[in-house]
C-alpha cells in the first residue's frame, strides 16, 4: 500500500466536514494536482471529544461515496504509541508512530556499537548530491546520534511489528513522527535516523521531523525562513540519498505536522518539492475546526451565539485548555479580548478576527490560537454544538473548502 506523491492530512475533530474537505481536493484535482486525502485524528483529540476512530472511518467512507471520489484515501492513527495503538487498528490504514517520548533514551552499548560499525563508511566527508558542502561526520558524532535516536527507532520497530501482526504487511502506510520535541533534528541526524529505520526494517513512507522555528497551532510560521529553506532542502536531498543508500521505499517523503496556516513557508516548500520532483504530506487538522467556528459566526443569530459561548468557555478555562498544548502555542493574553467585549461583536467582526487573513485589520492571531485549542469546550456542549453545525452546514462547509483550497493548497502549489 503506497501513498501518492502529494497527500493532505485533513483532520476533522467533529467529523461533520469530511465532504467539505474532500471538495477542496476535488478542486485541486480539477486544477491538475492529485492529492491523496488522509483523515487524521490523534488519540488526544478522540479523548477530548469522546469519539472513536471508527467514526472517522465512517465519515471518510461516506464523504468518498457521496462525492464519487475514485482515488485512494486513508485514515491516520495520528501520534500513536504502544499504549493506544490498538484502539485504531481496525479503522486506520495509516499509522503515525510517535517516537518523541523515546528520543534521548539509550539503546544498549552493544546495539550502539554495531550501529556505529554498520555506518562507519559514512564518517569523514559525507557528500550528498546537490548539497554544495559535504558534511563532516566524526565517529563521536555518529555515536552521539546513535545514543540519542537508536532506542527510539527500536521502539518504533516494536510498534510497527505490532501493527503488522494485526493488519498484515503492506496493508498500511507507516509514518514516523518526532516533531513534538524541543530540539529540531538536523539533516545529518535525519540521515542516520533513516539508516536506523532501515536497519530495524520499518518501511517508512512519511517522516515528520521537528524543523527550526515555531509551528504554533493555527497561525503562521515563526522563525527564520531562510534557515528553514536550507534545512528543508537538505532534508529533501538527504531523504533522496537515503532511499537509495538504505533501500527505503521510493515514495518516502517529508510530513509537515502543525502544517496548517504556515503561509510564509508554503511557497518555500512548494518551490523546493517542485525543483526536485519530490512529494509531501501536510497535516492541517486543527484549521477545519476553526472554520466551523467562523461559519457559525458568519451565520449570525443562534450560530453567532454558539461561537460566542465557545469563546466565553475557552477564556474562562484558559489554563485548562492550554495545558496539553503549551509547547505548540504562544498566546499573548494582553491582546486577547474579554468575553464581554466579544459578546458585543457582530458576525463580521467575530469572523474577521478569527479568519487567517493577515491583511485584515480585525485579524487577531492570539484570539485565533485560544479558540484553536478550545475544541474540548465545544465537545462539552454536546448536541448544542453539533446541532448548530447541522443547521448551518452550508455556510460552514463553504468556509472549510475555501480555507483548504484558496489559502492552503493554491499557495503551496503556486496556483
Ligand atoms: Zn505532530
Amino acid at each position: 500500500m503506497e501513498i501518492g506523491k502529494y497527500s493532505w492530512g485533513i483532520g476533522d475533530r467533529f467529523t461533520h466536514q469530511t465532504e467539505a474537505q474532500l471538495r477542496a481536493l476535488i478542486l485541486a484535482k480539477e486544477a491538475g494536482i492529485d492529492i491523496t486525502p488522509v483523515w487524521n485524528k490523534s488519540n488526544r483529540e478522540h479523548t477530548f471529544i469522546h469519539s472513536e476512530p471508527a467514526s472517522t472511518r465512517a465519515a471518510a467512507d461516506a464523504a468518498v461515496k457521496a462525492l464519487g471520489w475514485k482515488d485512494q484515501y486513508f485514515c491516520d492513527a495520528d501520534h500513536i504509541n504502544m499504549n493506544n495503538v490498538d484502539r485504531f487498528m481496525d479503522a486506520c490504514d495509516f499509522f503515525t508512530i510517535d517516537v518523541a517520548d523515546y528520543i534521548g533514551k539509550e539503546a544498549t552499548a552493544g546495539e550502539i556499537d554495531s550501529f556505529v560499525k554498520a555506518n562507519e563508511n559514512y564518517t569523514g566527508n559525507l557528500t550528498i548530491p546537490h548539497i554544495a558542502k559535504p558534511f563532516l561526520i566524526t565517529e563521536s558524532e555518529l555515536r552521539a546520534i546513535a545514543k540519542k535516536f537508536l532506542f527510539a527507532v527500536k521502539e518504533a520497530a516494536v510498534i510497527y511489528q505490532h501493527i503488522v501482526k494485526a493488519k498484515g504487511e503492506n496493508n498500511f502506510v507507516p509514518e514516523i513522527s518526532m516533531d513534538e520535541v524541543n530540539e529540531p533534528q538536523s539533516p545529518v541526524e535525519m540521515f542516520f535516523i533513516l539508516s536506523a529505520l532501515a536497519q530495524y526494517k520499518i518501511p517508512v513512507q512519511t517522516i515528520a521531523p521537528k524543523f527550526t522555528g515555531r509551528f504554533n497551532k493555527g497561525v503562521d510560521y515563526v522563525g527564520n525562513i531562510k534557515q528553514f529553506a536550507v534545512e528543508f532542502e537538505e532534508d529533501l536531498l538527504v531523504i533522496d540519498y537515503a532511499i537509495k543508500a538504505f533501500g527505503l521505499p521510493e515514495n518516502l517523503k517529508l510530513s509537515i505536522h502543525s502544517g496548517s496556516d504556515k503561509f510564509s513557508i508554503y511557497p518555500v516548500m512548494g518551490e523546493l518539492i517542485k525543483k526536485y520532483g519530490k512529494g509531501i504530506h501536510i497535516k492541517t487538522a486543527g484549521t477545519t475546526w476553526l472554520e466551523e467556528v467562523i461559519g457559525l459566526a458568519e451565520a449570525g443569530g443562534d450560530g453567532l451565539e454558539v461561537a460566542k459561548k465557545i469563546y466565553d468557555k475557552a477564556y474562562k478555562h484558559r489554563d485548562e485548555v492550554i495545558l496539553p498544548y503549551a509547547t505548540v502555542i504562544n498566546i499573548d493574553f494582553s491582546k486577547v479580548p474579554t468575553p464581554e467585549e466579544v459578546n458585543r461583536w457582530d458576525s463580521k467582526k467575530f469572523a474577521e478576527s478569527l479568519r487567517h487573513i493577515r491583511s485584515n485589520p480585525n485579524y487577531n492571531p492570539d484570539f485565533r490560537q485560544l479558540i484553536h485549542i478550545a475544541f474540548k469546550m465545544a465537545a462539552d456542549m454536546g448536541n448544542a454544538y453539533t446541532d448548530a453545525l447541522k443547521s448551518h452546514a452550508g455556510i460552514i462547509g463553504k468556509q472549510v473548502t475555501e480555507n483548504l483550497w484558496e489559502r492552503h493548497i493554491k499557495l503551496l502549489f503556486g496556483i
